[in-house]
């Protein structure tokens, strides 16, 4: 059995004759850059979503980026951010001159912990950066009244969790990305909704900061030549958006088959004494990005090599917290305690999932993991 953390191969397969007509339209058509695929993915984007702008970009890091070029921040800014989180949100923080504040995240479902918020909001605080970590939305209501209270930005690390829905206490659904002021996404390969290569989006209900982040991402210009802002060179090429246009049709049906592979994990697993396994928002959807097992008793290290040996591969998702990381250490922030943080740093297993996963391959796995607890 060949079992791996994701499975594009089979999945391109499904789908071949689609992904290869566009491609081969593009190459036909030669445009390359630009091309009025890119548009029409990102309109069809945007409708998916709600939302009123989509604006592609290169990666999801870069995505981050353009959403904190286009505040008007100032060095020495703070913006408080997840200390348990992929990288990529605190680096961009960084690399702009500004001051990432660490808080500690829920210990259930990792999101950023709410209480934690408001404790580190100081006069130089000008955003929160929520990541909907593993495919869960964060509790964005909170999020939102704290930012709007202080009147500081949101800006959404939406990488996890396109097609996420975020119910607010009055019913009303919005996707995840699109409720703060600017959500950034990846299309990154093994992202849910990936790509062949590196891409990224911002979405953003805002007018002004619709036009801001489309000169931003294109060096700054508005028209050809005449250039407004310092801007970055960041574009989503046209057989990326090609590839993306395709698997959109299919990401309501790739979430549901995640999801489907979650609960069959979840249900065989969560009677073994010795793990956690993933809990599900009372406010959100989730889409399953990764499935994360909390392993207890200082077990996680010893189950991951046990799963190895069958050829069973699993992944640490994140073993440091950013406080931790030797870029971060001069130029973060804590705030409050991290205890929840270092806990999952040291606790958390993601299993394999994805869209192809099969009863076979899960019943293996589960089988491996209740015989690693009964030893
Ligand atoms: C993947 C990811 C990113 C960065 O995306 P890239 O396209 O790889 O640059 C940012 N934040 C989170 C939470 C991610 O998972």
């Amino acid at each position: 059995m060949d079992i791996q953390m994701v499975d594009l191969k089979s999945q391109y397969l499904k789908i071949k004759n689609e992904v290869d007509a566009q491609i081969q339209k593009v190459i036909d058509t030669s445009a390359f850059i630009n091309g009025p695929i890119v548009k029409e993915f990102a309109q069809n984007l945007a409708d998916y979503l709600n939302v009123k702008y989509v604006i592609p970009c290169a990666n999801g890091t870069d995505a981050l980026q353009i959403a904190l070029m286009s505040l008007d921040l100032k060095s020495g800014d703070e913006l408080i951010v997840p200390a348990f989180t992929y990288v990529a949100t605190a680096e961009v923080i960084g690399l702009l001159g500004l001051t990432p504040v660490l808080v500690d995240v829920e210990a259930d479902t990792f999101n950023i912990k709410i209480d934690e918020i408001e404790q580190a909001i100081t006069e130089k605080t000008k955003a929160i950066v929520p990541v909907h970590l593993f495919g869960q939305s964060a509790e964005m209501e909170k999020i939102m009244a704290i930012a709007i209270k202080h009147n500081i930005y949101v800006i959404e690390d939406n990488a996890q969790a396109v097609g996420t829905d975020y119910f607010f206490a009055n019913g009303m659904r919005f996707k995840t990305g699109t409720i703060g002021n600017i959500g950034c996404t990846s299309f990154f390969p093994s992202k849910n909704l990936g790509c062949y290569g590196d891409g990224g989006a911002l979405f953003t209900n805002n007018d002004e900061l619709g036009e801001k982040i489309r000169m931003i991402a294109n060096h700054g210009q508005n028209k050809k030549y005449f250039h407004r802002y310092i801007g970055v060179n960041s574009r989503l090429d046209s057989i990326q958006a090609a590839i993306l246009d395709v698997k959109l049709k299919y990401l309501d049906e790739y979430c549901n088959l995640r999801f489907n592979a979650a609960m069959y994990y979840s249900e065989h697993l969560k009677k073994i004494s010795g793990i956690k396994t993933p809990v599900l928002s009372k406010n959100s959807t989730h889409v399953f990005h990764q499935y994360t097992l909390i392993v207890e008793d200082g077990r996680r290290d010893e189950l991951q090599s046990y799963l190895a040996k069958f050829d069973i591969p699993s992944m640490i998702y994140y073993p440091l917290p950013l406080n931790e990381q030797e870029a971060f250490k001069s130029i973060s922030k804590i705030s409050g305690n991290l205890e929840n943080t270092y806990k999952l740093c040291s606790s958390v297993l993601s299993l394999p999932i994805h869209t192809e996963m099969t009863k076979e391959i899960q019943d293996f796995i589960i089988e491996k993991i209740i015989l690693f607890f009964q030893k």
